[in-house]
């Protein structure tokens, strides 16, 4: 089995963006310093595969890593090199958010010293009014003075996160956004079309009519002329969303989408032990830490997959990414053919423009990455 995976969750945030459905609250110091002692209590005591466990992927995902400060993010980090074998290589990423009050050159230059190697940075768009909309504490100015920070510092391996397909937002528009992240040549872009969560304050005021519903023919355009865009600049479109340069693809991230085990430590993170078996801990912070702080467990959710469940899981995962599924991989692993499953179903995708496949591969095409869920229900 490859190395696994930890993914660290730090549910704090400065203030709540307009569109986040994410399990995060507001940031206090008293309650991140409670949150952290039981993100390493629950490391330490953790029984839930065999010791020592290879990993080579760290990830502190949020919420807003960022704004726990290096001492914290240190006592996190010997929590998990006490409990896991780290590879000597591993990729260890922090997702930051641009303009914290934490995220100075000093910071960064201490996570470095810390291990940490890549930076995963929310710039989500450089336009200051869109910003401000999607209720983002930074403006756009913050964007590359991070990022400068962050070189200076010595990341050389930087993801920028930018959304697509913002209520009023033009096509040129988003050409804009395009090209200022394209200038800054960070190594890996993750390029979302905004997903409209119900809940969200954001959903609301596209229901009271106070935004404009985001135009589905302009996100699908959006998406097509950013992968042109973005490949005639040297990145590899490698998943539905993903972009890096030669050599930058997310090892973390990989690992999701390639079926590799990954563990998860927090309020609300998902763990996979690479076969059969899924979990998920407490999703409320507050609840979390009064179950570590009892000695129970915060796993509340437990979940054995059927042969089924892998099957459609190596579909939908494996057809994230653009180099498509290994015909022959999957039916060594299931003692199935694919192309033989699904033998109308795929001449239907196929002949509607959404795949293409032969007798090595099944991949989606540009236009099924943009209606993949399509693709995956017709599938799974
Ligand atoms: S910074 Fe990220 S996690 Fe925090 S509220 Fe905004 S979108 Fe949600």
């Amino acid at each position: 089995m490859s190395p696994a995976a930890v993914y660290l969750h730090t549910p704090f945030c400065r203030s709540r963006c307009s569109y986040c459905d994410f399990a995060t609250g507001m940031y206090d110091s008293a309650s991140a310093e409670r949150y952290v002692r039981a993100l390493c209590s629950e490391i330490a005591g953790w029984q839930e595969v065999e010791s020592p466990t290879l990993i080579d992927t760290i990830y502190f995902g949020g919420g807003t890593p960022s704004l726990l400060s290096i001492d914290q993010i240190e006592r996190i980090l010997t929590a998990v090199r006490n409990r896991f074998k780290v590879a000597e290589d591993s990729e260890l990423t922090l997702e930051i958010n641009p303009g914290d009050g934490g995220t100075r050159g000093d910071f960064f230059r201490d996570l470095r010293g810390l291990g940490i190697n890549r930076a995963s940075f929310g710039a989500q768009t450089f336009d200051d009014c869109e910003l401000k909309m999607l209720g983002r504490t930074h403006g756009s100015s913050d964007i590359p003075e991070t990022f400068k920070q962050l070189r200076h510092a010595g990341f050389d391996n930087i993801n920028f996160d930018l959304i697509a397909g913002l209520p009023g937002q033009t096509r040129a528009g988003w050409l804009r956004n395009l090209d200022q992240a394209l200038e800054l040549r960070p190594e890996h872009l993750s390029l979302y079309l905004l997903d409209v969560h119900e809940g969200t304050p954001l959903a609301d005021q596209i229901k009271r009519g106070m935004r404009r519903k985001p135009n589905d023919d302009l996100a699908a355009e959006m998406y097509a002329t950013m992968i042109e865009q973005v490949c005639a600049s040297g990145y590899e479109h490698y998943e539905i969303s993903n972009f890096c340069l030669p050599g930058f693809m997310s090892r973390h991230n990989s690992k999701y989408w390639t079926g590799a085990p990954y563990y998860g430590f927090g309020n609300s993170a998902h763990s996979y032990d690479g076969a059969r078996r899924r979990w998920a801990n407490e999703r409320h912070a507050a609840k979390y830490v009064e179950l570590i702080d009892r000695g129970e467990s915060p796993i509340v959710e437990r979940t054995e997959l059927t042969e089924a469940d892998a099957r459609s899981e190596a579909i939908f995962l494996g057809l994230r990414l653009m180099r498509g599924i290994d015909l022959q991989s999957y039916e060594l692993r299931f003692g199935r053919n694919l192309r033989e499953e699904f033998n109308g179903e795929l001449d239907r995708l196929r002949e509607a423009g959404l795949i293409e496949f032969d007798e090595e591969l099944l991949k989606l095409t540009t236009r099924g990455a943009l209606l993949s869920n399509e693709v995956f229900a017709a599938l799974t």
